[in-house]
């Protein structure tokens, strides 16, 4: 295994630049336990949160400034106060583990970071949810909007009766 000496993500043997980095700085291998690596980026309440939960497992975590932060992502000024969270390489799986405990990981490895992809996933499956309305909601709304035609349709006819009584009144 391989790290990135600035932004401390985890590379295989066979890569030679961090593809994160905006210089791609050359990889080194790990060769000490000990070595503090990218575990996820957070901020603010999160990131206190996922160290308080590290600290509980006694996974000792250190912060640094993301990695990123001077590249596309400042630009949207959306995560500039997030820090990437660094573990040492040994405890790194069982960091892993108490994230995704937590719910700051998602199990399959995939990090919670806001970045242009995640948000445009975020609009699709917004609009997937609007699209997929379960089948009883659809019979709600099929029964809700009957009773309205229903409404609307004698409010037309009474409201007919009722002016066509009014000019048979006035003209009677
Ligand atoms: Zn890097």
């Amino acid at each position: 295994m391989k790290y990135c000496k600035k932004c401390r993500r985890l590379y295989a043997d066979s890569e030679q630049n961090c593809t994160e980095c905006k210089k791609h700085y050359a990889l080194e291998p790990i060769e000490d336990d000990t070595t503090p690596v990218y575990l996820t980026s957070a901020s603010g309440f999160e990131l206190d949160r996922i160290q308080a939960a590290l600290e509980d497992s006694s996974i000792p975590s250190a912060s640094q400034p993301r990695a990123k932060a001077l590249s596309a992502d400042a630009v949207t000024g959306s995560d500039k106060t997030d820090r990437d969270i660094l573990v040492p390489y040994s405890a790194l799986d069982q960091a892993r583990d108490v994230c995704i405990g937590i719910g700051a990981i998602k199990p399959d490895g995939e990090e919670p970071v806001v970045d242009e992809k995640d948000i445009e996933d975020a609009v699709d499956s917004e609009i997937d949810e609007s699209q997929l309305i379960s089948p009883a909601k659809r019979t709600t709304i099929k029964i809700v909007s009957a009773i309205l035609l229903i409404v609307i349709a004698c409010l037309v006819i009474w409201g007919t009766d009722f002016i066509t009584g009014l000019i048979k009144g006035l003209f009677g």
